[in-house]
């Protein structure tokens, strides 16, 4: 039987997966940052239809699941869906706010080897301003409960125009709570940052010598702390949408790309269709 051109591109899309994948189990969020990459569309999957994606995305090759969303933490299913991945020998990983974490997730995260990135983006007056609600003070006590419990933790931190000095506050910040690693993200315009670029976006001078800043603080610090550019701009990502989709992310929403979406599970079908016959006839 001949494959249709449809067929082709239909089966191909899939088949060139990488070893790890940014993988969003909700778009709900206790905060409000300006910037953010991926603000609130309203989807929050169930914890089954987030298993079965894990599941699609391992028998594909994906080993490494950076788990986001949103803010992964709100997701009731979050420790059920690390356990798993850990289970079926995958990576997890986390990026959270740390507004709030659940006293039963941190043994979870220790036993799992789950490194957890926590967002931080300055002192108090700076940071809460930056993500739009009084949050400072429960995700500073929370990177203290993370790092107390053992659980591997870093640090990462967006830096808008005219802001560079937050890469030393945050430095110290982190030489005082043991934290190893921090993540510095020159400010990019996606998403809710769109609106904001105005305000926050770095010329190129100024990305220039944040750069250099940041470089000249690693080679300060070697050995005390691993301090690291992460750039958006640099490659595009995979990322696995709430909604299922799987989208190669650029450095701009105009230039990302849709490779395809992960089907819904044969049982995930039964119960929609025995649901819509409900709805029909009964
Ligand atoms: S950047 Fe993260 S914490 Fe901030 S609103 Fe977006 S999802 Fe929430």
């Amino acid at each position: 039987m001949k494959t249709s051109a449809s067929q082709k591109s239909a089966q191909s899309w899939d088949q060139g997966l990488p070893e790890q994948v940014c993988f969003r189990v909700t778009r709900h969020c206790n905060a409000r940052c300006r910037f953010c990459l991926a603000p609130p569309d309203g989807a929050h999957p169930e914890t089954g239809t987030l298993l079965h994606r894990i599941d699609w995305l391992l028998a594909r090759g994906v080993t490494i699941f950076h788990i986001s969303g949103g803010e992964p933490t709100i997701h009731p299913g979050l420790a059920a869906l690390i356990e798993h991945i850990y289970a079926q020998g995958g990576k997890p990983r986390l990026t959270t706010n740390a507004i709030a974490i659940p006293d039963t997730l941190l043994p979870v995260l220790r036993t799992t080897g789950t490194l957890v990135k926590v967002s931080l983006h300055g002192d108090q007056a700076h940071h809460n301003q930056m993500v739009g609600v009084r949050s400072f003070e429960h995700t500073q006590r929370n990177i203290r409960r993370l790092v107390e419990a053992g659980v591997q933790t870093s640090i990462q931190t967006m830096v808008t125009a005219d802001a560079d000095w937050v890469v030393d506050w945050v430095a110290d910040f982190c030489l005082t709570l043991g934290v190893r690693r921090l993540s510095i993200l020159p400010f990019i315009p996606r998403g809710s940052g769109v609106d904001c670029k105005d305000e926050f976006g770095l010329s190129p001078e100024q990305r220039r010598s944040l750069r250099a800043h940041v470089k000249e603080k690693r080679h300060k610090l070697n050995g005390r702390l691993d301090i690291r550019w992460l750039d958006f701009n640099a490659r595009p990502i995979h990322v696995v949408e709430a909604d299922g989709s799987v989208v190669l992310e650029a450095a701009t929403n105009a230039m990302d790309k849709v490779l395809g979406s992960i089907p819904v599970s044969e049982c995930m079908t039964t119960i929609i269709n025995s649901i819509r016959d409900k709805n029909e006839f009964g």
